[in-house]
């Protein structure tokens, strides 16, 4: 199962990743969005690694301090989504530390507190696809750049980028492409 050592290890390399890529993920946001992504993640994982630096001693303790520096920090509609997943974590972790069951009860967090489906071109639908890679011990990069890459194509139905209509064709969402960074790093965590 997964110890405190993983959830710090695998959070601390999304937040590199973030930060190495925000103007990348803001430059997605600004195509279909208001370009603030790849900031908004930027400064709620910089905050997340400062309170991970305090060492968490539970999983649960770690999702928890995790659920509420986002909420608290990303704002925009990915601050509370993201949230809600790693609060939906720490809830989970209660009776379980298996990661499959744990991304399982985040993504219908995600699911109910926004609302969106499979297809909507929102994060969603990179979680619909990998959490059961994961789940099925079949998670590989070529499973996560093409789930990413998948939204190209789809018509926003939620979020900024759904004022735009058909015009949201042709662009990567960005909230897929940072949960495609959380997924990366998971796949590179070790254990
Ligand atoms: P904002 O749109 O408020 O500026 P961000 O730019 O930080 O917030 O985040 C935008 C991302 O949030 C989108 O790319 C999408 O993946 C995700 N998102 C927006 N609305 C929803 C929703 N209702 N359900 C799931 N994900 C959503
Ligand atoms: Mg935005
Ligand atoms: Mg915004």
């Amino acid at each position: 199962g997964l110890s405190v050592k993983n959830v710090v290890e695998w959070i601390n390399k999304f937040s590199v990743k973030i930060e190495q890529n925000k103007q990348f993920l803001s430059d997605l946001d600004t195509a279909i969005g208001d370009g603030d992504h790849g900031f908004n993640m930027s400064r709620g994982m910089n905050a997340v690694s400062q309170k991970l630096d305090l060492e968490p001693k539970t999983i649960t303790d770690a999702f928890k301090q995790i659920a509420m520096t986002l909420i608290s920090t990303v704002g925009g509609a990915s601050g509370p989504l993201y949230g809600t997943a790693f609060l939906e974590m720490a809830k989970k972790s209660a009776t379980s530390d298996d990661i499959g069951e744990l991304l399982d009860a985040a993504l219908a967090g995600i699911k109910k507190r926004g609302g969106a489906k499979p297809g909507d071109k929102t994060m969603v639908d990179v979680w619909s696809v990998l959490v059961p890679e994961v789940k099925a011990h079949n998670l590989t990069q070529e499973k996560i750049d093409s789930a990413v890459a998948a939204t190209k194509d789809l018509v926003a139905k939620k979020g900024r980028a759904s004022y735009l209509g058909e015009r949201s064709k042709g662009h990567v969402d960005p909230g897929s492409q940072s949960s495609g960074y959380l997924f990366e790093a998971l796949l590179e965590t070790e254990g």
